[in-house]
């Protein structure tokens, strides 16, 4: 039988780390001073599906020609200059090399995120020779931050939405309003401001449920609610008060642009029909109206000036908007 061959300790040496730089799971690449590419390691191989035999010696442009040129000669061409590495983290390039992820995730990138670092080799005489790109895979890492982040918006969205029916509901409305109320206050001191709020509530409601049930008159709210919000436009803010009771914040709208916006309202609710079961139902809604004056000092009085506007509507015989005046105070 032979003997195995005895290699020379350095060869053996090189063996063991070529092997590693084959195994391990982060992308090698080493360029020469010209682009030329001297290691495709494992990783890249198995991610690429192209073998290092097949790239080595060859420009990295000349077989990659989508990669970012300008990009990646600014990093290379700044680690040869000064020595020391350059880094991009997936925040700032979300990959460089477009490789497909393992763990895609409906709703984010389909390619693996990856941070790169750029690291100077240096020859016998310390003079950077090669850059070598470590490419790092941190797909499970950013698809856990970006999952955590939606999470949070998802929870955002629904502590300030009232459930029934999707509205903003009343405590982060309060806080529109709050904002809107000081935004006017500090306009005002500069000029004319126009904002005006709207606050409704329907109409003989309990009878609703009293004869047809509470399911029903949820019916009723809903569909309410979809009236107010094809009605509100984008800037406005739209809120459910309470049980049967909604708000309607107009940013750079006058008295009478509200009051012409809560005619719509009223019109369009009073021709609503709603079909529960077999029923249909209709319903007739009151509206008050006020809008921003100088001589307001809280939000809760602008507030509570379009409720006594509402009452007022209530008192006159219902279905109907009025606006507030200083002889509606009680
Ligand atoms: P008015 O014309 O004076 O406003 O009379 P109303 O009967 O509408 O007024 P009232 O405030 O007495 O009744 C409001 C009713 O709204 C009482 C409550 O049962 C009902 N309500 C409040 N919230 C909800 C809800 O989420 N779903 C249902 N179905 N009913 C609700
Ligand atoms: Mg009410
Ligand atoms: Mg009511």
């Amino acid at each position: 039988m032979n003997k195995p061959e005895q290699q020379p300790p350095e060869i053996a040496d090189f063996y063991w780390m070529l092997q590693m730089l084959q195994t391990v799971d982060v992308g090698l690449v080493i360029l020469e001073r010209d682009y030329r590419i001297k290691l495709w390691n494992g990783f890249m191989e198995n991610h690429s599906g192209i073998t290092n035999k097949h790239l080595i010696d060859k420009e990295i442009f000349s077989v990659f020609p989508n990669l970012p040129r300008t990009w990646i000669e600014r990093k290379v061409e700044s680690v040869f200059k000064l020595g020391s590495p350059a880094y991009s983290t997936w925040e700032q390039r979300p990959h460089l090399f477009p490789f497909k992820s393992y763990r895609p995730l409906t709703g984010h990138s389909e390619r693996m995120y990856q941070n790169i670092t750029f690291m100077p080799l240096l020859d016998p005489s310390r003079k950077v020779s090669q850059v070598c790109l470590l490419v790092y895979d941190v797909t499970e890492s950013v698809t856990n931050k970006l999952q955590l982040e939606d999470a949070n918006i998802q929870l955002e969205k629904l502590s300030r939405t009232d459930r029934l029916t999707g509205l903003n509901n009343r405590g982060f409305w309060e806080e529109c309003l709050q904002q809107e109320f000081r935004r006017s206050k500090r306009a005002s001191e500069l000029g004319k401001v126009e904002s005006s709020l709207i606050i409704f509530d329907i109409d003989h409601f309990k009878p609703v449920n009293d004869t047809h049930g509470h399911l029903a008159g949820d019916q009723v709210i809903k569909a309410v609610a979809q009236c107010l919000k094809e009605t509100a436009r984008d800037t406005d803010f739209a809120g459910r008060y309470g049980g049967e009771e909604f708000v309607l914040l107009l940013p750079d709208t006058g008295v009478e642009g509200a009051f012409e916006v809560a005619e719509r309202l009223r019109t369009k609710i009073q021709s609503l029909v709603v079909q529960h079961e077999d029923l249909e139902l209709s319903v007739t809604v009151s509206l008050g109206i006020c809008d921003f004056t100088t001589d307001l000092d809280s939000f809760n009085l602008w507030l509570e000036r379009a409720d006594q506007a509402l009452y007022h509507s209530k008192h006159q015989g219902r279905n109907q908007s009025s606006v507030w005046s200083k002889e509606l105070e009680s």
